[in-house]
């Protein structure tokens, strides 16, 4: 909305809105925002129901998290307390989609292992690259990721068996660099396979639910807007992030999750917002 667009009483309407908000702020909320929301990690469970799933996956659990962002605020001893959570949690397998870091200190090596290495489930950690890996050093990401144990879907996926029956995961490639093969990611993949897909940026869920073999998709990229205002939701999103910002979506079909993430971009503030683990257990129709 533009100033030209509006009343003059919905104009001061508006500038007093925006004096009360700055005034509430204040120095405790910035020092909410940048030091005490982006701590609280919150842990969201969701149920999701794909009516394909074999008996022997009903049941089945898997962590998602997203945009670390290592190296600028993201610390190992803050995803201490994220892989101690997930600890407790006991997912199945766990999900990162993308955007590892964004900074490249001369420690990052060192910090993304250590953090990367924290992590582990009974089926393996899988991962695919975001924008930010891309814009940084996306093969660097890849080895480091790889040898700390996560196991990279870059257009490829793994089938996990139980009792002769399947579950297919996959990944693709970042979009926002144009590396993502669908094509090559499902190859083989039958429909009717239960399948789930890792994928950096949500909206590509409208292209993944026309090709119809994904039953889920996990996303991040958008940091839920990382600020939120009620009634409103969030204020900036980020390309291929506009459409599906946040929680649960069905898209044609095709189930999305889209991750709040655990890290920030710049400003590094969170409101209405909180870091997020989730945990979204699937079910059989
Ligand atoms: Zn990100």
């Amino acid at each position: 909305m533009t100033h030209a667009h509006l009343t003059r009483r919905g104009f001061l309407k508006w500038s007093l809105r925006s004096v009360g908000a700055a005034a509430a702020l204040g120095t405790g909320g910035i020092v909410y925002v940048s030091q005490v929301e982006p701590y609280l990690v919150q842990v969201r469970a969701h149920e999701v129901t794909l009516p394909n799933l074999p008996a022997s996956f009903d049941g089945y659990r898997i962590g998602h998290i997203s945009d670390l962002h290592m190296g600028g605020w993201m610390t190992p001893a803050h995803m201490e307390t994220v892989a101690a959570t997930l600890d407790t949690l006991k997912p199945d397998l766990l999900a990162i989609t993308g955007d590892f870091i964004d900074h490249m200190p001369r420690s990052i090596e060192d910090d993304l292992k250590q953090t990367l290495s924290m992590f582990s489930a009974p089926d393996g950690v899988y991962g695919v690259l975001g924008n930010h890996d891309y814009w940084t050093d996306a093969p660097f990401v890849r080895r480091v990721a790889e040898s700390a144990g996560v196991q990279m879907l870059d257009n490829a996926h793994v089938t996990l068996s139980r009792a002769e029956e399947s579950l297919v995961v996959g990944g693709v490639d970042d979009i926002w660099e144009h590396q993502q093969d669908l094509e090559a990611a499902l190859d083989g993949v039958p429909q009717g396979a239960a399948c789930v897909l890792l994928a950096h940026e949500p909206d590509y869920a409208d292209t993944v639910a026309l090709d119809g073999r994904v039953g889920l998709m996990l996303s991040g990229h958008t940091h839920g807007g990382q600020v939120r205002v009620p009634l409103r939701g969030a204020l900036i999103l980020p390309a291929l992030g506009r459409k599906y910002d946040w929680g649960m979506f069905n898209v044609g079909g095709t189930q999305l999750h889209v991750s709040a993430g655990l890290g920030m971009v710049e400003p590094a503030v969170r409101f209405n917002c909180p870091p997020e683990i989730t945990v979204l257990t699937l079910r059989r129709a």
